[in-house]
């Protein structure tokens, strides 16, 4: 897969905590639910490295996985949960925030997108902030076995016409379904290949 095992390096809580900048670095973000955890399990080919952790007034984790010697992944807490609380939601921002605009070694955001909605407000506000923050971001589709062909294109015909406002979006997409299979090859190319 990687050169080199996955493993589970830390939760980060405080830019204090983050792991020295030493090495290639890709993010993961996405709302909840999106399929993130599901995606980043795929991709690993580990079925319980990432966990949906999407309970309220949990405490939102930047989670840190080594790829081997050479790169980090790192799972961002999903947002857009209706119910977190307001504080909770402010910190989570400030470190996002701080995060995006302060980690020289991330190289690329991925973003996820549930194929069946496409991009919604909410997403819209992760990707102006990556705009703002200068990083480079590439989005993701999730759970293309959920909706057949036409709905498919719609999709994709939506999310370009969404991202044509973004000077950090990546153009290409990549369609996945963590059930199926599709897309992990070439997802884990691409983040392979990010020097
Ligand atoms: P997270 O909250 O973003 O980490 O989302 P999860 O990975 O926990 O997935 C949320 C729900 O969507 C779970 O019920 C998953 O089984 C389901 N799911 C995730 N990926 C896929 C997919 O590719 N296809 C289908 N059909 N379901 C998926």
């Amino acid at each position: 897969l990687f050169a080199g095992p996955v493993t589970f390096v830390k939760g980060v809580v405080a830019m204090s905590g983050l792991p020295p900048a030493d090495r290639v670095e890709v993010c993961f973000a996405g709302r909840s639910n999106v399929g993130k955890s599901s995606l980043i399990n795929a991709l690993t080919g580990r079925k319980t490295l990432a966990r949906a952790s999407n309970t309220p007034g949990r405490t939102q984790e930047i989670n840190y996985f080594a790829l081997g010697e050479e790169r980090y992944m790192v799972d961002l807490p999903g947002y857009g949960y209706a119910e977190a609380p307001v504080a909770i939601v402010a910190k989570w921002q400030a470190l996002l925030k701080s995060y995006l605009a302060g980690r020289q070694t991330l190289r690329r955001a991925f973003v996820l997108i549930d194929m069946r909605h496409g991009v919604k407000a909410v997403d819209a506000e992760i990707l102006a902030l990556l705009d703002r923050s200068a990083v480079t971001f590439q989005v993701v589709l999730t759970k293309a076995d959920k909706i057949n062909r036409a709905e498919r294109e719609a999709t994709l015909a939506q999310v370009r016409g969404a991202l044509a406002k973004h000077p950090a979006a990546y153009p290409e997409l990549v369609v996945t379904s963590s059930e199926k299979g599709e897309g992990i090859v070439t997802l884990r190319a691409i983040i392979a290949g990010l020097e």
